[in-house]
């Protein structure tokens, strides 16, 4: 067979697309496998980069159009998209958030799905461009089962013959056996088990914040993730620039460049049983909330603490269905309070602090969600006033990417597994747990109680260590 030809679509003409088609069509590396088409703006109009526009959208959306054409007669293999605006669609009256979702629209493919694949890890999103808030209702049996299908039967062309499904849950901890969330029960276990019953190699719900560690250490060959941030951090993390979208579906292959894209001074605790806890009528979600109570404190908040990455989560074990109500201005201008009283003990004399927005893309202007416009950004100002150097809302799925690079000292994550995963795939073992605003100082180590090692003498120590070491150092920065 000669080598395939593949129509390389410029994306929004203000945009980078342009410059990057041009580029991937004249790489040899692509030279040497394909015989790239560029599908750019028809008439040769001009449009000035970096300024939104209605007209660049339609130029955008015209552009993919004639593709899904030449690769439904024929003309062309596959495609590989540039970049389009969402805003510019909005302006231009297209109702897509997506190229998945235009590209779905127009091959009239039943269902699609989105894939990352990065040599590092694979993730298929099982939903997608929507509030965070809708994804809970969003997120149902079928959709699941559709998405697991869709990726089984896309995995072996990435030769992957028997591919390891692993999906995760929801909820932090995957809902914990309700205790925070029963969504994993009433809907993506029995997906799981119906995909199973076909003979789909699917395992799950996992939490959230620890399979993609485990995916990349080998045991799943791809992760289907419940939501935007849950699935696109640890992609970016671990594969930033390098990780290729990918559309599955039955119609049409398409590949886009990821171009975005007293007696003591402090105690150090070993992990308790939450579930143990409940049974045991305590009413506490766990160690952070029971000291809290112990100590009469008002606020507190949790940070990860590890020397790759710093995280405070504003809210922590409660469904994420939950989340959007819960995270209030008030209860994050808090988080940030602490965070900024915090960290100068950490040795960050002036900290510098990133918000994470709660919804795909920070809301993107309200395209998805409106709490970066109604709390986030209300709290963020009400504390600059106070003179603390924060910032945001950023997109959840880049801001733990700079942060890693140095931009920020410290990362609020709005929720659970938002935060941990970055945490747990960068310093997993190593990061401590560290409760601020409580008149002790107390951390603890970054993971649960493992009931499924315990005493054999195989657990791992470290973050234990850390924990105390770091217990040790606070509490002498608190003294001095
Ligand atoms: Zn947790
Ligand atoms: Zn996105």
């Amino acid at each position: 067979m000669p080598n395939p030809r593949i129509a390389i679509t410029s994306g929004d003409p203000a945009g980078i697309g342009p410059e990057i088609a041009a580029a991937a069509a004249l790489d040899s590396r692509v030279l040497a496998v394909c015989e790239p088409m560029v599908y750019g703006v028809a008439d040769g109009r001009r449009f000035t980069p970096g300024v939104l526009s209605a007209e660049a959208g339609r130029a955008a959306y015209d552009t993919i159009v004639r593709a899904v054409e030449d690769a439904q007669n024929g003309r062309v293999n596959a495609i590989a998209t540039a970049p389009v605006n969402k805003e510019a669609f909005h302006l231009a009256d297209l109702p897509w958030a997506g190229h998945t979702d235009l590209l779905k629209h127009l091959t009239g493919a039943r269902d699609v799905a989105m894939m990352f694949y990065a040599e590092a890890l694979r993730v298929v999103l099982a939903t997608v461009h929507i509030a965070l808030a809708d994804v809970p209702r969003v997120l149902t049996q079928a959709s699941l089962e559709s998405t697991i299908g869709l990726t089984a039967g896309a995995l072996p062309h990435f030769g992957f013959a028997s591919p390891r499904i692993a999906v995760a849950g929801l909820n932090p901890h995957a809902g914990e056996h309700g205790l925070f969330g029963r969504e994993e029960e009433t809907a993506i276990a029995p997906a799981i088990a119906a995909c199973r019953d076909r003979g789909i190699d699917v395992r799950g719900p996992y939490p959230g914040d620890t399979v993609f560690v485990r995916a990349r250490r080998g045991e799943f060959d791809v992760v289907i993730a419940c939501y935007h941030d849950q699935g696109l951090i640890p992609v970016k993390l671990l594969a930033f620039g390098e990780a290729v979208n990918v559309t599955l579906g039955d119609t049409i292959v398409r590949a886009v460049e990821d171009a975005q894209n007293g007696r003591v001074n402090a105690i150090a605790t070993a992990p308790v049983n939450k579930e143990a806890f409940h049974l045991a009528d305590l009413p506490w979600a766990g160690h952070t909330d029971l000291l809290k109570h112990l100590t009469g404190a008002r606020d507190v908040a949790m940070m990860f603490y590890a020397e790759a990455l710093r995280v405070v989560l504003a809210t922590v074990h409660i469904a994420l269905a939950d989340v959007p109500r819960v995270l209030t201005q008030a209860s994050l201008e808090s988080t940030i309070g602490l965070t900024a009283g915090a960290l100068p003990h950490f040795g960050f004399a002036s900290p510098r602090i990133a918000v994470a927005g709660l919804n795909p893309h920070a809301g993107e202007h309200g395209l998805f969600g409106r709490e970066e416009e109604t709390a986030i950004a209300p709290a963020i100002a009400a504390c600059r006033d106070r003179g603390i150097d924060v910032r945001g809302p950023y997109p959840g799925d880049t801001v733990f990417v700079r942060a890693r690079r140095g931009e920020f000292d410290v990362v609020i994550a709005c929720y659970h597994d938002q935060g941990l995963i970055p945490v747990k795939l960068l310093a997993f073992g190593e990061a401590v747990n560290v409760t601020l605003g409580l008149p002790i100082v107390r951390t603890s180590v970054d993971h649960g109680t493992a009931f499924d090692i315990a005493g054999r003498g195989v657990a791992n120590p470290e973050s234990m260590i850390a924990a105390v070491l770091l217990a040790a150092r606070l509490a002498k920065s608190r003294s001095a």
